[in-house]
């Protein structure tokens, strides 16, 4: 491992279905890079910052908006997520942490390319991608039924069939935005079936090879 050598950061991002285990494994990935004494920061999207709150409000229904406004919000919440002067994952990076995060631009086109092209919403992402590219995406492939199960035993009010149904699309999606872009992104797909510990080995195994 170069951590030690590299006076750059690195860019690590997990993608995936609600309930895939991204939290879980960004803490264990997060945890054993600062055991090895890596500078290392976990932060996700949509951000805590004023244009993340009011994508949180319009997920959550209290603040009703078109789908074209939330996907073009998310971008603009990603702009301010990379080029905040203080805290912002570019500089982080250019500084040498090693930045985790949970959810990036795969995940508006997985989501949002429900409801509208997903070359839109490659293009609103352009200026994010030129910013900051990540050196790789985890995505960690669960069954959407096991996901689902995941929540319900979280959760107590799930509009199940709906859900189902979106998780599907959005993980099929996802599969279709890798496909798409396989030429421009690094993309690993992990087998999210199994146990957190397996998990933890497979997402390390990736993140060796760019680190
Ligand atoms: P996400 O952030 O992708 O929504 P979480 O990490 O919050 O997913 O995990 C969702 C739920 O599934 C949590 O209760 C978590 O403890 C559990 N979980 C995570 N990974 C696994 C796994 N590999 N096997 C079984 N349960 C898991």
């Amino acid at each position: 491992m170069s951590l030690e050598k590299a006076n750059k950061g690195r860019f690590v991002v997990f993608e995936g279905i609600d309930g895939s285990g991204k939290t879980t494994q960004v803490e264990l990935l997060c945890k054993h890079m600062a055991s090895m004494r890596a500078k290392v920061l976990a932060t996700c999207e949509p951000t805590d910052g004023p244009v993340g709150r009011l994508i949180r409000r319009m997920l959550s229904g209290t603040l009703p908006a078109d789908q074209r406004t939330i996907a073009s919000l998310f971008a603009a919440d990603r702009t301010e997520h990379l080029m905040d002067p203080e805290t912002g994952i570019r500089q982080m990076v250019d500084n040498g942490t090693i930045v985790v995060c949970d959810r990036y631009y795969f995940s508006s086109y997985a989501y949002h390319s429900q409801y509208m092209d997903m070359e839109w919403v490659i293009q609103a992402n352009r200026l994010n991608a030129d910013i900051l590219k990540p050196d790789i995406t985890l995505f960690i492939d669960v069954d959407p039924e096991i996901c689902l199960k995941r929540l319900q035993s979280n959760r107590k009010h799930l509009e199940i069939y709906e859900k189902i149904d979106i998780m599907k699309r959005v993980r099929a999606n996802y599969l279709a935005a890798f496909h798409r872009l396989k030429h421009q992104e690094r993309v690993a797909v992990i087998n999210g079936n199994d146990s957190v510990e397996n998990i933890a080995k497979a997402v390390w195994d990736q993140v060796c090879l760019v680190i």
